[in-house]
């Protein structure tokens, strides 16, 4: 279908592609919005909003869909208000502007969605799954950073390789963990599927 919708869509994927802003990759973002479909989740909670791309696309995949998106860059917060606004969806939206170790929400929710600092990611996880629901989903993206996690660390820069150090400790965290089971599915830029252990 191509419709103003589709048109919107494309200005924001330039936008974000012009300006370097990471959001997510077209197969990822396909993959996500199927599964939102097939498992009916109608709650959604995203730490990362940037300029609102996902959180849209969220609401696009079915109407039964609610967002709360936390964004700590006021740019980007600014961008993402005005992005929601034009597609109407203020009201099935709702954005906090603040960095997500300090926002404490007490709402429960059907899926977790983590996009926001990688280094962060465990710390993330530890903190939002209480505002899980009990047959939740917690999805992580970017686990493959580009190949990067699964590649040979000697020409990186000291930085990235502290970034994918942080990434492969996640990946053993989920691994390893004994309240969630995670699958890991090679779609964009590779996404964690992590679900209650139930006994
Ligand atoms: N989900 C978006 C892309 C998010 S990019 C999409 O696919 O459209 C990651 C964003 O997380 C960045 O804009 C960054 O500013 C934000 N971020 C990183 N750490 C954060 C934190 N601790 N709290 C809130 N936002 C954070
Ligand atoms: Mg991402």
């Amino acid at each position: 279908m191509y419709n103003r919708f589709s048109l919107m869509i494309e200005n924001i994927e330039n936008y974000a592609h012009l300006n370097h802003i990471p959001i997510m990759e077209k197969e990822g973002i396909d993959f996500l919005t199927n599964y939102i479909k097939e498992n009916n989740i109608k709650s959604i909670l995203e730490i990362g909003s940037a300029i609102g791309y996902s959180a849209i696309k969220f609401c696009l995949a079915s109407k039964n869909v609610q967002v709360t998106t936390i964004e700590r860059d006021k740019e980007r917060y600014n961008i993402a208000l005005k992005n929601i606004n034009d597609f109407n969806l203020n009201k099935r939206i709702e954005i906090i502007n603040d960095d997500a170790f300090n926002v404490n929400i007490t709402q429960k929710y059907d899926l977790i969605f983590i996009d926001a600092a990688k280094a962060q990611y465990i710390k993330f996880f530890e903190k939002f799954k209480t505002n899980l629901n009990e047959k939740g989903f917690i999805i992580s993206d970017n686990l493959k950073f580009h190949g990067l996690v699964n590649g040979n660390d000697e020409h990186l820069s000291r930085n990235v390789k502290g970034l994918v150090r942080k990434l492969r400790n996640y990946i053993d965290f989920l691994n390893n963990n004994e309240e969630f089971t995670t699958t890991f599915i090679d779609v964009g830029d590779g996404v964690a599927i992590s679900k209650r252990i139930d006994d």
